[in-house]
């Protein structure tokens, strides 16, 4: 299991060098593989230093261009990124993000080697008929993920993340920020659904995830954990880990 922090806009300079001080006195050596940052792009360089793996919260949807206060995948990998989040929610409803937007930057990034990490999810009045919204949402991948396994740098993957091509963080939207969790079973026939049409999909799950209720949403289906709030204080982020890592 991979654990994801999305830091979004919720972390400062001085904030994000404190943290990475004590999650590393926490972290074994050879646990950091375990982890992946989203840090907000200028916090990239921080990262560049550090042994973790980690990606961009978004990418603009071309390579390079008069696109002022945006940025390129192409710097991120340049800095040693390895996942790019796409997507998420809050992209998509506070700024509009379509799904057009969203197969053009999921192609620009495996075309640059880095990792989608997509997030799909529901709101809570589509939550009875999520299968029919989550396969909407996923229908397109098919034309635009050309790659089955990873044409790329799979030495700078866990080993068990080398056969995949992208990620999918499943998120559904009544459940982010709400503290709301789904029940194990909805979540494995949600994985089920996208293991489907996906058999090499690393699936996600992300929401609410706390020191409260992780290890009861852990399940053999599940990769990844990507979490929001919980991500940045390094004891509750860590917390989280060590439980899901004990069971
Ligand atoms: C998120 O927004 O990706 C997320 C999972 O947030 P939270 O953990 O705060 O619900």
């Amino acid at each position: 299991m991979l654990i994801a922090g999305n830091w979004k806009m919720n972390m400062g300079y001085q904030q994000a060098l404190s943290f990475l001080l004590e999650f590393n006195k926490l972290v074994k050596k050879e646990d950091k593989d375990s982890f992946i940052f989203f840090p907000p792009a200028p916090l990239s360089l921080i990262f560049e230093k550090e042994k973790f793996y980690w990606g961009s919260q978004n990418i603009y949807q071309k390579i390079k261009g008069a696109l002022t206060g945006e940025n390129s995948v192409q710097l991120f990998k340049e800095m040693g990124a390895t996942f790019c989040l796409l997507g998420h929610s809050e992209r998509r409803y506070i700024f509009g993000e379509t799904d057009v937007d969203i197969e053009k930057k999921f192609s620009l990034v495996q075309e640059q080697a880095l990792i989608p990490v997509l997030c799909i999810g529901e709101s809570l009045s589509e939550r009875f008929q999520k299968n029919k919204v989550l396969i909407k949402k996923l229908s397109w991948i098919k034309q635009y993920n050309k790659y089955e396994k990873l044409p790329f740098h799979p030495e700078k993957l866990p080993p068990d993340f080398k056969d995949l091509s992208f990620i999918v963080a499943y998120e559904p939207l009544w459940s982010i920020g709400t503290g709301e969790i789904p029940s194990v079973s909805e979540l494995e026939d949600v994985i089920s659904l996208i293991k489907e049409d996906f058999p090499t999909v690393k699936v996600f799950y992300g929401g609410s995830v706390s020191l409260e209720n992780a290890l009861s949403l852990s399940c053999d289906k599940l990769d990844g954990f990507l979490i929001g709030s919980e991500s940045v204080n390094p004891h509750s982020f860590y917390g989280i880990y060590k439980q899901i890592k004990s069971c």
